[in-house]
């Protein structure tokens, strides 16, 4: 636990107690856990006789706003372990706790209000330093007794807390924004994806417009791997134990493998990495100094174990394809070879509409492998590639793998939320199990360097980090319906699903209202699947061949000829602008 609380920290988390008071006074017999303050609040576990209801954390509100205003002191005593086993007599997992403190542990208490908890603190001096109107409790949600799925299932009940109403309304506001981006909901609206837990939790169904653009972005990706000197590789799903013993899976990574399944008495395990496939590409030949580097890359389908709890829509599932890609190179060419890297990957960001990238660069821990030299280099080349592209970054001493130093990349949302994306790892570890060997220039051999490098992360998560950014409305270029012909009436129908046609023929993605709906209920329609471009067709359009383009975002093209409308369309998919 960090020691440095932030003043927010202190006041979420003194709020957290003035809730367990209010909840122990409205139901005496409840039994409390843990509360502590979190990113933009805090939470309290309960053990309650009924489960909570909306309307109960209102009541608990206006119980916490009488307590801030008896103006009581949060009081600091040490306790002894016996005193605090008595105090907390009626509350087991409090006891528990206290059990679970190491024998020379001083005991600490807090009391406001004659409400006692065991707790190290900080805490505000008074309950009234707590504005009655800058907190709201959030939601209740089932959480495990220390997060253990064996134990007791309590009620968690989150709040928030800030100093003046101002920032909490602005908070209430984004968390609504939020909501309405979730991926989840959105995959659902949107028909773009989604996930089956009678067939496998974790595990995506892309739908025929998800499909679409993860298809487009696959597209993109691989013409610009090509065109950044990278060739594509295939390999396979499952791998005998052998490959993952040497390359020491087996060894630190089994917790997330699935078990192995015998194929000829022998064990193959899925892959939870491409790695070990493409170094036996590599091994195929005697490397000459000459080939490198050798940039490989792959869409490469990983399964990995995660704990069902831990399950997130897109965000974080079972089964990803990683756009994963090695760099095998020499050591001199490491510091040429990382700077292109992080440029490509720049580019990427840039395109998909992300400006903003942070890096954060992970040194060497305690226990690591390879050799001294060797990770001085590649953390001074993964610096000084930072450095040339003037990124801002953070440094993580000691918080690299133990088999090299890495850059992740982090990049802001249109929220301003910052998600964990690219990753460019070096590793000791895996070209020495696998004794990898080019010769070089004076004829002798060495071992090559290897860097995975991942740009996106996963497709997966990209696409749900996408489908949020964008609060699902794509720009032109990634767009799976990029316009529809909706016909004012009727009579037009047969023009319109002409126009749709010439359109479809000329390699737009386009798709034709045809029915017998009204022309306002369609253009609701259109508009709630954030389609860019509503071209509608009536008796003026049908007459002199036309359309008139309706943007999403409200402007209007009219009796646009239909090369004209085609060539718009093209120019705004070459564009990549949002409309
Ligand atoms: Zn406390
Ligand atoms: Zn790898």
């Amino acid at each position: 636990m960090p020691d440095i609380h932030s003043e927010l920290d202190v006041l979420r988390h003194s709020t957290a107690h003035v809730m367990a008071d209010a909840v122990l006074s409205l139901f005496p017999g409840a039994k409390i856990a843990i509360g502590p303050s979190i990113e933009d609040g805090f939470y309290y576990d309960f053990d309650l006789p009924r489960n909570l209801t909306p309307d109960d954390l209102e009541i608990i509100e206006e119980k916490m706003r009488s307590i801030i205003a008896g103006n009581y002191d949060f009081e600091k005593k040490v306790v002894s372990r016996q005193e605090a086993k008595k105090l907390f007599k009626d509350q087991p997992y409090k006891e528990e706790l206290i059990d679970d403190l190491p024998a020379d542990e001083e005991i600490l208490i807090y009391i406001h209000n004659g409400f006692t908890d065991l707790c190290r603190g900080p805490h505000l001096a008074n309950t009234s330093m707590i504005n009655p109107k800058a907190f709201k409790l959030i939601s209740v949600a089932g959480a495990y007794w220390r997060g253990d799925e064996k134990r007791t299932m309590l009620q968690r009940i989150y709040g928030t807390a800030w100093n003046t109403p101002e920032e909490l309304r602005a908070y209430l506001e984004k968390r609504k924004e939020i909501e309405r981006r979730d991926h989840r909901r959105l995959g659902k609206e949107l028909d773009l994806f989604s996930t089956h837990e009678e067939a496998g939790a974790g595990l995506i169904y892309w739908h025929p417009k998800g499909a679409r653009i993860r298809h487009i972005i696959e597209d993109f990706w691989k013409t610009e791997h090509f065109k950044n000197g990278y060739e594509l590789l295939y390999t396979p799903h499952i791998g005998k134990a052998w490959l993952w013993e040497t390359s020491g899976h087996l060894g630190f990574y089994q917790e997330n493998m699935y078990a192995p399944m015998q194929i000829d008495n022998m064990d193959y395990y899925i892959k939870p990495m491409n790695c070990p496939f493409h170094i036996l590409i590599y091994k195929t030949d005697l490397r000459s100094y000459r080939e490198l580097p050798l940039r490989w890359a792959e869409l490469g389908t990983v399964y990995r174990y995660e704990r069902s709890g831990v399950l997130h829509g897109l965000l974080r599932v079972r089964g990803f394809t990683q756009d994963d890609a090695h760099i095998i190179c020499t050591p001199e060419q490491v510091e040429e070879e990382i700077v292109r890297v992080l440029k490509f990957s720049l580019y990427m960001w840039q395109t998909f509409g992300f400006p903003e990238v942070k890096a954060y660069l992970a040194t060497k821990p305690e226990h690591s492998v390879g050799m001294e030299e060797d990770w001085e280099k590649a953390t001074s080349s993964l610096k000084a590639a930072i450095e040339a592209e003037r990124l801002p970054y953070v440094l993580d001493e000691g918080g690299g793998a133990f088999y090299g130093p890495k850059i992740d990349l982090k990049v802001k949302d249109a929220l301003g939320r910052e998600w964990q994306m690219s990753t460019i790892q070096f590793d000791f570890n895996e070209p020495e199990r696998f004794d990898m060997r080019f010769t070089d220039s004076d004829g002798r051999e060495k071992r090559p360097y290897m860097i995975h490098r991942a740009l996106l992360g996963s497709i997966e998560r990209f696409f749900g980090v996408l489908i949020e950014h964008y609060g699902g409305a794509f720009p032109v270029w990634l767009a799976p319906v990029q316009a529809i012909v909706i016909p004012v009436a009727l009579p037009f129908t047969d023009y319109a699903g002409e126009v749709r046609d010439i359109l479809h023929a000329a390699g737009i993605r386009v798709d034709a209202d045809l029915s017998d709906e009204r022309m306002n209920a369609k253009i609701r329609k259109a508009q709630q699947q954030k389609i860019p471009y509503m071209l509608i067709v009536g008796e003026s359009e049908q007459d002199a061949r036309t359309v008139s383009i309706r943007t999403r975002t409200g402007e209007k093209i009219n009796d646009l000829a239909l090369d004209g409308c085609i060539e718009f369309v093209k120019q705004k998919t070459a564009e990549k602008t949002l409309i």
